[in-house]
């Protein structure tokens, strides 16, 4: 079930049992009273909204404490790695607004002090070659329920260990046929400990060191390490690694580091309607399910910001759901929702019709045309107003007509009056069909001279303001309406068989290209918002976008009243039927 935002606490106080715990440590002068935290992204995918939860958090608590912190690429698994990741993740992270300043680091700086730490291990007693194979390592490995078996290469000397693993380095042994291990517990509770894997041999060229490494660090061996090289005080990291905790603190003891970063576990974010997996997320792109990583209905940053996200809507997205040690799963209206209150504040107000339908005005005098003031931000006076220009033809939605209406549809309808915003009324006086199709292909209507502005002198009132757009005048654009990627709650729960590419929502995109602006929208810059009135938030995508082709992104919906009534009634007579 979807959770309801947390209610921030009293600003000045600490938000969250991280930053208690954080700020606990600074009142009580642990490290000095210093907070440095690090983002340890691996580059192998593009940054997601789950990523924005870890930046927010760990930049937040340095911002707020007085802190520093670092942004380190944890990229010690070369195979799937790369620079365009790297450049990927450093564009997000500043795009939301972090600065890492100059210090950014690399865990494959550290692979020459790594392998020296591992050799100190040896020395101790505390690691050993192992040449049993991963099915077998598995095999010895034990259970939840059964405790683990020595390997029979566990005991070999301290001279022999030192010399099997220099020759591991030096490219001496294949692909698999040995590993560098802890030694700690093959009967330990916790299965991490039981002798874990530190070292594995693995030919393949890292983005940044090349072929110099053949044998590459484990995960948990050097996340400790890097974190404890950097002066790390507080490693926050997502509640999966809980039992790694053990480890981490095992190597720092064992190796007696001269500091020792404290790991503290959140629950990592989880969204309905999304998966957040960087291995999901890579097969979607490589599947040609979407158009890329920045796709605008990918949970990616890259994907939020080409849809017309703001930093600021993330940001307090990532404020508003907390930070918890419990798994939940929110709701992405919760999401929608921030962003609308940001775009609320910030994007104009302009009329675009989605899919024109042609009106005539029978007693507006041909040839004539006139400019009417329309306010550009009713929430923001100081965003000012602009002349639009109007004609005896315009287009309106065509979702603003129907010939047979229900009770409460307050639109056009045969006979009914309606106003157009910052204009004047009109009253449907006929409807022209497609004689092969029955289709609505125009409406004849008169106008009100009266009403310019929008009121009528003898008080008559009308019950639909529509949007509209001047036909001659319109700037023809392409709009693309975005939905849930997925049909499905959990696309993650996947029946044996299936794949969680099944739950795809095929209506997930759908393109529009007969769509009319109003003309100042011609001069629109790439990523810059807009309300088009009564629809929604889009912004001019950034890629496809020319001036001589726009393209918008729908960013998100406004709240649907009509949608809302249509639900109402369906219910009422389903249940009516009952
Ligand atoms: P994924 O599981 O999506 O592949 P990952 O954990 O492998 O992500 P990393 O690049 O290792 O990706 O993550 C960098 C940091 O971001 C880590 O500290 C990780 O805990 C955090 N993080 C990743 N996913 C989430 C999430 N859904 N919610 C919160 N933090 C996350
Ligand atoms: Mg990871």
């Amino acid at each position: 079930m979807p959770i309801s935002p947390t209610t921030p606490a009293e600003a000045g106080a600490p938000t969250n049992f991280i930053k208690q715990i954080v700020a606990a440590d600074v009142a009580a002068g642990k490290n000095g009273g210093r907070v440095v935290t690090r983002f340890p992204p691996e580059p192998n995918g593009y940054l997601h909204i789950g990523h924005a939860k870890s930046i927010c958090l760990n930049f937040g608590l340095a911002a707020e404490l007085g802190g520093i912190t670092h942004l380190r690429f944890d990229d010690t698994d070369p195979a799937k790695e790369s620079m365009e990741y790297v450049a990927s993740i450093m564009e997000d992270v500043r795009w939301l607004g972090f600065d890492w300043k100059n210090r950014v680091f690399f865990a494959s700086d550290y692979f020459e002090p790594l392998y020296e730490f591992a050799v100190q291990l040896i020395r101790l007693g505390k690691a050993y070659v192992d040449h049993l194979s991963a099915d077998e390592i598995r095999e010895y490995r034990g259970t939840l329920t059964q405790p683990g078996r020595n390997s029979p290469y566990r005991d070999r000397s301290v001279a022999e260990n030192l010399d099997l693993f220099g020759r591991m380095r030096g490219g001496e042994f294949a692909d698999g046929a040995c590993v560098l291990r802890a030694k700690i517990d093959m009967t330990a509770s916790n299965i991490v400990m039981r002798d874990p894997t530190l070292y594995r041999i693995k030919r393949v060229s890292h983005y940044r060191t090349g072929d110099a490494w053949c044998i590459y660090p484990m995960y948990d061996f050097t996340h400790c390490l890097s974190d404890m090289l950097e002066g790390i005080t507080h490693s926050v990291c997502t509640l999966e690694f809980e039992n790694n905790r053990e480890l981490y603190d095992w190597v720092l003891d064992t190796l007696q580091t001269p500091c020792h970063p404290q790991q503290i576990e959140f629950a990592r974010l989880n969204l309905n309607y999304t998966v957040l997996s960087k291995r999901k997320l890579i097969e979607l792109v490589e599947r040609g399910n979407v158009s890329g990583w920045d796709d605008p209905r990918m949970p990616t940053i890259s994907g939020y910001r080409r849809r017309g996200y703001t930093p600021e809507a993330i940001r307090n997205f990532c404020e508003r759901i907390g930070v918890a040690r419990a798994d939940s799963t929110v709701d992405i209206g919760l999401m929608e929702h921030c962003l609308r209150e940001d775009l609320n504040r910030r994007a104009a107000r302009v009329m675009a019709v989605l899919r024109p339908l042609k009106v005539t005005l029978v007693n507006y005098p041909e040839g004539q045309t006139e400019e009417l003031e329309a306010i550009n931000n009713p929430e923001d006076p100081s965003m000012g107003t602009r002349r639009v220009p109007f004609s005896r033809e315009i287009f309106i939605e065509c979702e603003d007509f129907l010939e047979d209406p229900p009770k409460k549809f307050f639109r056009l309808a045969p006979g009914r009056e309606v106003r157009l915003r910052y204009a004047y009324f009109i009253r449907c006086e006929e409807v022209v069909k497609d004689p092969a199709t029955g289709e609505v292909t125009e409406l004849r209507c008169t106008y009100d001279a009266a009403t310019r502005g929008g009121d009528a002198p003898d008080g008559r009132k009308v019950q639909g303001t529509l949007h509209w757009v001047s036909a001659p005048h319109a700037v023809p654009a392409e709009v693309r309406l975005y939905s849930h990627l997925f049909t499905k709650e959990n696309p993650n729960d996947v029946p044996p068989g299936g794949h969680f590419t099944d739950h795809i929502n095929p209506a997930s995109l759908e393109v529009l290209t007969e769509c009319r602006l109003e003309p100042g929208l011609s001069a629109a810059t790439p990523g810059s918002p807009f309300q088009f009135e009564r629809l929604g938030y889009f912004c001019v995508d950034v890629k496809d976008s020319r001036p001589e082709r726009l393209v918008f992104n729908r960013s998100v919906t406004l709240r649907d009243t009509w949608a809302k009534i249509v639900r109402k009634e369906t219910n009422s007579k389903q249940n009516n039927r009952k």
